[in-house]
C-alpha cells in the first residue's frame, strides 16, 4: 500500500510498483484458492539404482492443475508461496498427499520404494512440519523409512541450529533426510557433519556437461568421494543421456534420476511406466 509522506510525496508507489504487487496479491488469492479446490496434484519422477537399474525410490514434485488445464509448473508459484505463507499449508499438503499415495501403492502391492518429499526453509522456520510428518505417517500406516525429505543448502543455512534440531526430529521418526541441488547454495561442509544427512543430491547443473567439462566432472567426483566417505548415498538429477550415466557409473554415484529413466509422471502413470519401463530397468521384487 503507499505510503504519503509529509511533503506529498510517494515513497516506494510506482505504477510498475503497483502492478508487481497487484500481481502479487492475484497469484496469493489464487494461491489460497487452489489450496481449496484442491488444485494441486504430485507428479513422482523414478530414481534408478545405477549398478542394478532398479527402481529405488521416487520424487514427489508438485504441480498446479489450473481450472483451465493448464499445468504449472513449480518454479512459477513456490516463490510466492514461500513468500506469502502459503507453502506452510501446501507443503502440509504434500507431506498427507505423499503419505497417502505410498499407502495407496501399498495397498495395491506395488512400489515398495521410498518417497522423496521437498520441503522449503519457511517450512522450517519451526517445528509443525515435523508434526505433519508424524500424523501423516500415522494416519496412512505407512513407515517412516518409506519417507523421505529434501531440503537445500540455503534452507539449512537459514537458521542452521533450529534446522539442526528439526532434522534431529525427523531422523528419530526414522525418515531420511536428503540435501538437494548441492552445490548450488551457498553452504558449509560443516554442514554434512553436523546435520543427520543421509543422501546427497548433485545438482543437474553439474551433471548436464559433465562429459565435456572437466570442471563439472571434477566437482561430481569430489562429490561423490565426499559423500561416500561421510556414509552418505548419492543421486544425481538431471540425467539425460547414456554417457552421463556411464560417467556416474564409472565413478560410483549410486542413484540417477533424469529424463534418461523418465519424466515426473502422475500417480496413474507409474504403474504403466513400471510394467513397460525403458530396456535395463527392472521393478523392485515385491
Ligand atoms: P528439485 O527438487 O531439484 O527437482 C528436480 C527438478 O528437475 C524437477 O523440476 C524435475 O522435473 C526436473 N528434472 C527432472 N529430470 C530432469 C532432467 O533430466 N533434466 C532437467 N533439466 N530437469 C529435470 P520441477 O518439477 O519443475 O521442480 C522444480 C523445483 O521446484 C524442485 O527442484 C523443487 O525445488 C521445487 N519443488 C517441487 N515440488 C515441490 C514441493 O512439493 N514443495 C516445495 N517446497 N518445492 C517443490
Ligand atoms: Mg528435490
Ligand atoms: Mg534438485
Ligand atoms: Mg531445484
Amino acid at each position: 500500500r503507499a505510503k504519503r509522506q509529509g511533503g506529498g510525496s510517494y515513497t516506494f508507489y510506482s505504477p510498475e510498483m503497483n502492478t508487481w504487487s497487484r500481481d502479487r496479491l492475484k497469484m496469493e488469492s489464487a494461491l489460497r484458492a487452489a489450496l481449496q479446490n484442491r488444485e494441486f496434484e504430485l507428479h513422482y519422477q523414478p530414481q534408478i539404482d545405477i549398478r542394478s537399474g532398479r527402481l529405488v525410490g521416487l520424487e514427489a514434485l508438485i504441480r498446479w492443475r489450473r481450472a483451465d488445464g493448464e499445468l504449472i509448473r513449480p518454479d512459477a508459484f513456490i516463490p510466492a508461496a514461500e513468500e506469502s505463507g502459503l507453502i506452510r499449508g501446501i507443503g502440509d499438503w504434500v507431506i498427507r498427499e505423499a503419505t497417502s499415495q505410498a499407502a495407496r501403492w501399498k495397498s495395491e502391492g506395488l512400489l515398495p520404494v521410498p518417497l522423496a518429499v521437498n520441503v522449503s526453509a519457511q517450512q522450517c522456520s519451526d517445528m509443525n512440519v515435523v508434526d505433519t510428518i508424524r500424523s501423516a505417517l500415522e494416519d496412512s500406516g505407512v513407515a517412516p523409512a518409506m519417507l523421505k525429505i529434501e531440503l537445500t543448502e540455503s534452507t539449512a543455512m537459514h537458521d542452521a541450529e533450529r534446522v539442526a534440531e528439526l532434522l534431529s526430529s525427523i531422523d528419530r521418526l526414522g525418515v531420511g533426510v536428503a540435501v538437494d541441488d548441492f552445490g548450488t547454495g551457498y553452504s558449509s561442509l560443516s554442514l554434512l557433519k553436523r546435520f543427520p544427512i543421509s543422501e546427497l543430491k548433485i545438482d543437474k547443473s553439474f551433471v548436464h556437461d559433465i562429459t565435456s567439462d572437466a570442471d563439472d566432472a571434477a566437482i561430481v567426483r569430489g562429490t561423490i568421494a565426499l559423500a561416500h566417505s561421510l556414509g552418505m548415498t548419492v543421486v544425481a538429477e538431471g540425467v539425460e543421456t547414456q554417457a552421463q550415466l556411464r560417467f556416474l557409473a564409472r565413478h560410483r554415484c549410486n542413484i540417477a534420476q533424469g529424463l534418461l529413466s523418465s519424466p515426473p509422471l502422475p500417480a496413474d502413470e507409474v504403474r504403466n511406466w513400471l510394467e513397460a519401463s525403458a530396456p535395463g530397468l527392472r521393478r523392485t521384487a515385491p
